[in-house]
């Protein structure tokens, strides 16, 4: 994911979309259970989510998650905590 995300602050999406679906390959594979990396990825159109770069992230406190919201085609990813 370090490829990924060092790609998306270089401004080269292709590629970072690229790393960030490798990375995931590798870890299905592997049968890796890494919330990080599952987290990490948009759903909708693999980027990286990168906090003001990628992503809009929203912490509300009261329903006890953080939203990650893509910059690029708007799909929302809740965590909870
Ligand atoms: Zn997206």
């Amino acid at each position: 994911m370090c490829l990924a995300m060092r790609a998306a602050k270089e401004g080269s999406m292709q590629l970072a979309k690229r790393y960030a679906m490798l990375a995931k390959r590798i870890a299905v594979h592997y049968n890796l259970h890494d919330k990080q990396i599952k987290n990490s990825i948009c759903k909708g159109c693999k980027v990286p989510l990168l906090p003001d770069l990628t992503a809009v992230v929203v912490v509300s406190s009261s329903k006890r998650q953080i939203i990650y919201a893509c910059k690029f085609c708007g799909r929302e990813s809740k965590i909870k905590y």
